[in-house]
């Protein structure tokens, strides 16, 4: 098995999505989990491409059966990724990416030790607020309340290995792109490829 889990956060607004999505277009290795929630779609949003869009019912229905290998309550909405599609990805040896907030990212690391994190940061307030207005998806109460929340989710990049400043959108997909990149290149993932070379430098 030589699949790497990549865990990729964000507060809302820091471009985490358009980011995501500029790496799976140039990356086919890639595979995207896509989450369930009990957040309403925005205009534009598909389910079972977005996110799988369930009744509170029905996410408290699975989590109850051991369906999520982690969940969340994010800005009053509940989060979850799937552990059956999560668990036969990663047995096949694929690369998986979650876009999950850092309660989820800390669950997660508790199952799989070698996630690599990257986390997205905005250059600054104004611009996480200038992007959030932009986007014209959340109304103002929503976009009040995803910004005092975002300094207390951005103190936890501490605990993500990968710092991405979402400035110039080129640049850091980039800088996303390398990341990726750089965490295949670690021995372990490396080892696991290319078995037979390893097994042969190894012998005295
Ligand atoms: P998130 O998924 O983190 O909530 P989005 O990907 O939806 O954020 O991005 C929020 C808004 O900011 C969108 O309108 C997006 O087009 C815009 N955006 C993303 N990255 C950049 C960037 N580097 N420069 C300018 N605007 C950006
Ligand atoms: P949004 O509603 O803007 O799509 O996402 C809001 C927040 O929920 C983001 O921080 C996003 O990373 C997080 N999120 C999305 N899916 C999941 C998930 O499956 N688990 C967890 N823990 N957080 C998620």
């Amino acid at each position: 098995m030589s699949g790497t889990l990549f865990i990729v956060s964000a507060p809302s607004g820091a471009g985490k999505t358009t980011l995501v999505r500029a790496l799976l277009a140039r990356d086919a290795q890639v595979k995207l989990s896509i989450s369930y929630t009990t957040r309403p779609p925005r205009a534009g949003e598909q389910d079972g491409r977005d996110y799988h869009f369930i009744s509170v019912a029905e996410f408290t229905a699975m989590r109850a059966r051991g369906d999520f290998l982690e969940s969340a309550e994010v800005h009053g909405n509940f989060y979850a990724t799937s552990r059956i599609w999560l668990e036969r990805e990663m047995a096949a040896g694929r690369d998986v990416l979650l876009e999950i907030d850092w309660q989820g990212a800390q669950q997660v690391r508790k199952f799989f030790h070698d996630a690599v994190g990257i986390f997205i940061l905005p250059p600054s307030m104004t611009e996480l607020e200038r992007r959030l207005r932009g986007r014209g998806t959340d109304d103002e109460a929503t976009i009040t309340r995803r910004l005092q929340a975002a300094l207390a989710e951005m103190r936890h990049v501490v605990e993500f290995e990968y710092a991405i400043i979402n400035q110039e959108l080129e640049e850091s997909t980039s800088d996303l792109v390398a990341a990726v990149h750089a965490a295949r290149l670690r021995l372990a993932p490396q080892q696991a490829r290319y078995p037979e070379l390893f097994t042969l430098i190894s012998q005295e």
